[in-house]
């Protein structure tokens, strides 16, 4: 397998590598055939939230602080249990961050967690008029809260064009050799600069369930892969 050549700058988009055996990189072809491998699988925990008709700003956002280092297995069903006693910011901010806590025990961080939504829910009552604005800065301007779950609540519950990157998109498309990017954040500058707009909200809903069950972190499931021919598989030494 290839190997990866240390990047120069934090994140760039590249030419892939050269690969004789590999077709030139199609994004609207790779993604599509990415969209049909993952139909049976679940959807990432927001986008499986949304469906269920907690699809308002706050909701998302609130679920995303609790899916943080945690799987989704996990924080779904905490996310529902929590919206389903308080989906509001009026209704979170009247419960105790010890009440809060209580609930969301199964997380990961969960202490902190819990303060940092008693502490959005508060200053989502008192300063925006309990509704949060579709704005990045706002909502990065929270604790705990940073550009993936910014821009995936943004994209989910606004309809605003932004690419989350969580560490599925960021090993799958540095992968590709779409990117070559060391960080996440410096994975999002890298697709702001490549990624045609119309995929940028559903990257990440195809990339989550395909990083989980076929592009996995340790032995992806490369001989299998239905985006094999066009991917230069960077980095990649043991794969099934
Ligand atoms: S599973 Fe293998 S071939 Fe498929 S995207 Fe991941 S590294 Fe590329």
């Amino acid at each position: 397998m290839p190997s990866r050549q240390a990047p120069t700058k934090p994140g760039r988009v590249v030419e892939p590598p050269p690969r004789p055996d590999k077709k030139p990189f199609d994004i609207d072809e790779v993604l599509g055939r990415i969209r049909e491998a993952v139909r049976h699988f679940a959807d990432a925990a927001m986008f499986a939230l949304a469906a269920r008709g907690h699809d308002t700003l706050f909701e998302q956002l609130v679920a995303c602080i609790l899916s943080i280092r945690t799987r989704d297995e996990v924080s779904l069903p905490v996310s529902l249990a929590l919206l389903q006693r308080a989906s509001t910011p009026e209704a979170l901010a009247r419960m105790s961050p010890e009440d809060i806590d209580a609930l969301i025990q199964p997380v990961t961080f969960h202490e902190a967690k819990a303060w940092q939504l008693h502490a959005i829910a508060t200053r989502t009552r008192d300063e925006f008029g309990g509704a949060l604005p579709c704005d990045a800065q706002v909502l990065q301007s929270f604790k705990g809260v940073g550009p993936k779950c910014a821009h995936l609540a943004l994209g989910i519950a606004c309809g605003h064009e932004a690419i989350s990157v969580d560490i599925h998109v960021h090993r799958v498309t540095n992968r590709w050799g779409y990117v070559q990017a060391r960080t996440p954040e410096a994975t999002m500058e890298a697709l702001e600069a490549v990624l045609p707009r119309a995929w940028w909200v559903e990257l990440n809903r195809l990339l989550v369930p395909f990083g989980k069950h076929v592009c996995t972190g340790t032995r992806p499931k490369c001989s299998t892969c239905p985006v094999l021919s066009f991917c230069r598989q960077v980095g990649v030494r043991d794969a099934r």
